[in-house]
């Protein structure tokens, strides 16, 4: 027995209520063996005390029955997100375990960008339209959208999706379009909230659509970052499990330059890329020339140097802002459609690549 066998069995320990494991999420710090003693550290943020138990639990399990280890002590580090006012909120019954919440999701995936403005909404809300229609003609659960651009929520608009959420049995309902929940700061408060009242919010907020919002059964919920790759993102990152990320950028080289400066913090907690997204690639005219108005390039020098799939190149098309703005998306109303084609596309490799 050795300490590489160990952490071959510790890949095995999935994260509570995901699919991923404990090693590629970035919890295990360190892993010793000496005398038939297995001595495991872990380092978590969670709010939820029951996590940290269960995932102890299970690696005593998994470790225990290893041939040669006669004991395994599970060394525990776990930290609060920022901003949150108590770890037992699960424990006085305020906030459920976000294993509870969240149980039945399967995957989460992140939908991020370098800087604000590239079109990171408009691909979420696409991309999830049409992985809700591929799926579903697979046969599997449906899809979810988290908007956490708390500063700007678009979501609600592009999805066509408006109302005051409803309660039910403490849990935040989340609002139904096309097949397509989505929970987002958008429908609790007022477009003309100052945003200084929200910066302190966003933690509490995002910690409260991972814990008190009923996602019920999803086979991929999408997780709409805020721009930029500041302290909240990395917090964000590090309170909901996820299973990949998807980084979008525009084509000129300046923009992904920041796309992979931002992208880098996926590295520190362990999240696989999925690939990159390159919008606004071109403009086609009627003769069926293209014209790149932002340059070319920058969404392949990104995925290069992130060693990830370029996963598709979206058009610039005034259908597809058209879609945005009266909460159609253009994968719904014209998805025959060049550009709604390439969602399509992006959104099968998605499966793809999530399902091996
Ligand atoms: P971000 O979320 O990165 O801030 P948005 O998704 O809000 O960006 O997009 C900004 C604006 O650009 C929106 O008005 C949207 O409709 C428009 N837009 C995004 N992608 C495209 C595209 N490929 N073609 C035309 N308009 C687009």
């Amino acid at each position: 027995m050795d300490t590489d066998s160990i952490k071959a069995a510790l890949k095995t320990v999935k994260f509570p209520g995901f699919s991923r494991d404990i090693i590629s999420f970035g919890l295990v710090r360190n892993v010793e063996f000496n005398n038939g003693e297995a001595l495991i550290g872990i380092e978590i943020t969670t709010g939820d005390t029951k996590i940290p138990e269960q995932i102890a639990a299970d690696i005593k399990a998994t470790v225990g029955a290893l041939e040669g280890v006669q004991d395994v002590k599970v060394q525990m580090e776990i930290s609060t997100p920022q901003n949150q006012p108590s770890p037992n909120g699960a424990a006085n019954g305020n906030a459920p375990a976000s294993s509870a919440a969240m149980q039945n999701v399967k995957f989460a995936i992140a939908v991020a960008s370098g800087k604000g403005g590239v079109g990171k909404s408009t691909v979420t809300v696409n991309l999830a339209c049409a992985l809700q229609r591929l799926l579903e003609a697979d046969g599997k659960p449906g899809v979810g959208i988290m908007d956490c651009d708390i500063y700007g929520p678009s979501i609600p608009l592009m999805l066509g999706a408006a109302g005051r959420p409803e309660i039910e049995n403490d849990l935040i309902l989340p609002l139904q379009n096309f097949g397509v929940s989505t929970m987002s700061m958008g429908f609790l408060v007022d477009e003309d909230t100052p945003v200084v009242w929200r910066g302190p919010m966003i933690m509490k907020t995002i910690q409260q659509f991972a814990q008190n919002v009923n996602w019920g059964e999803l086979e991929i919920l999408v997780v709409d970052l805020p721009p930029g790759t500041g302290d909240a993102q990395l917090s964000l990152v590090q309170t909901i499990p996820l299973d990949g990320a998807v980084i979008v950028t525009t084509p000129q080289p300046a923009a992904s330059n920041v796309a992979r400066r931002g992208a880098r913090m996926f590295e520190k907690v362990n999240v696989p890329y999925l690939g990159v997204v390159e919008n606004m690639s071109y403009l086609e005219a009627d003769d069926g020339t293209r014209q790149h108005l932002f340059g070319e390039g920058g969404g392949a020098s990104t995925a290069e140097s992130l060693e990830t799939p370029l996963l598709g190149e979206i058009p610039i098309d005034t259908a597809i802002r058209e879609g945005c703005d009266n909460g159609i998306p253009i994968v719904v109303s014209d998805p025959e459609s060049v550009a709604a084609k390439e969602f399509f596309k992006v959104a099968r490799r998605i499966i793809d690549q999530l399902h091996t």
